[in-house]
């Protein structure tokens, strides 16, 4: 059948500025072997459900290294008209080495299924955790944001912007570390100055919602906006409809409830900033003071026991 297989048989990467390296230490790097099946796998309990498909706990045979297995439906990527956007996830993740960004180790697929092999992040969702906790404390903001950041300085320098920065895109490690997932709308930054409108509204930075060209700083506003949620349990633009959302965006107007310190305001509001190019950079973002002097506090709060002694 044409279906779509042919879509995925052609090497998935042809930039010859990210060559696959082999990770021979690696179980189950991609570069190891060209030709994973599903019977390389054993199939634990389910992980989640995502627009296409469900992601599933697994274990390599071989190497019984756990990973996690995404699972999408052909069917589904066909009907939504994402196989292009899904190739260029996997192109893009695949070749991307951090720690705060979640590894695809390579991908197969059959008949009717594509599957990812994914990193596996223990603690799962940051979203669910903020919505648990309501709001993060200001050493744990600046821990996560660090990390983000970091990452995202990582992204920018191999010219990948994410462009879809929100807590339903991070995940969690077994340490609490962070773990950028969901590189769906992500662009090598050639092609990037497009108009798209993508992710959802309240972490768009103005230029995005105007469909104006826009460029990597548009990690750098949904940076702010994310700082701001994770102090103030709500996104900054946050309103009933669309239509206010869209006009608080444009017009940056966002209040700070009283708790959030002064430190912080200055961190967001030097990133959220209608003219890009006015933005607070990545690399000084990770030397601001707030996010210096706080995230050296968060060990302190994950790990109190640790004083106690
Ligand atoms: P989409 O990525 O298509 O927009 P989605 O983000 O809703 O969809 P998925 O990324 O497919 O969903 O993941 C569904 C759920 O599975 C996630 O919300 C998360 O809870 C869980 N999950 C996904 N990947 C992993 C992983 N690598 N480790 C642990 N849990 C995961
Ligand atoms: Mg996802």
């Amino acid at each position: 059948m044409a279906e779509s297989n042919a879509t995925y048989q052609q090497p998935i990467c042809h930039d010859s500025s990210h060559p696959a390296k082999p990770d021979l230490s690696h179980p189950v790097d991609n570069t190891n072997k060209s030709h994973w099946s599903i019977d390389d796998f054993e199939i634990g309990k389910p992980l989640g459900k995502g627009k296409f498909g469900n992601v599933f706990l697994a274990r390599e045979k071989k190497s019984k290294y756990i990973i996690a297995l995404k699972v999408l439906f052909k069917s589904q990527l066909q009907k939504g008209g994402v196989e292009h956007q899904l190739r260029r996830e996997v192109e893009i993740q695949a070749h991307l080495r951090h720690p705060n960004i979640l590894r695809l180790y390579g991908y197969f697929y059959d008949d009717r299924r594509v599957y990812l092999i994914l990193e596996y992040a223990p603690r799962g969702e940051l979203y669910k955790q903020l919505r648990a906790q309501r709001t993060f404390s200001e050493p744990i903001s600046a821990k996560y944001i660090r990390q983000i950041a970091d990452a995202l300085n990582y992204c920018h320098s191999k010219a990948v912007i994410h462009r879809d920065i929100k807590p339903e895109n991070l995940l969690l490690d077994f340490f609490g570390n962070i773990k950028i997932a969901d590189f769906g709308w992500s662009v090598h930054a050639p092609t990037s100055r497009r108009t798209t409108l993508c992710g959802t509204l309240d972490y768009l930075p103005p230029e995005m919602i105007n469909s104006k060209p826009h460029d990597k700083s548009v990690d750098l506003w949904s940076l702010g906006v994310l700082c701001y949620e994770f102090l103030c349990g709500y996104p900054p633009f946050e309103s009933e409809d669309q239509q206010s959302t869209y006009t608080r965006i444009t017009t940056c107007s966002f209040n700070f409830p009283p708790h959030v310190s002064e430190g912080a305001r200055n961190f967001i509001s030097l990133l959220l900033v209608i003219d890009p190019t006015k933005r607070l950079p990545l690399d000084n973002a990770l030397t601001h003071q707030w996010v210096v002097d706080q995230s050296a506090k968060s060990d302190d709060q994950m790990f109190p026991q640790r004083n106690d002694k």
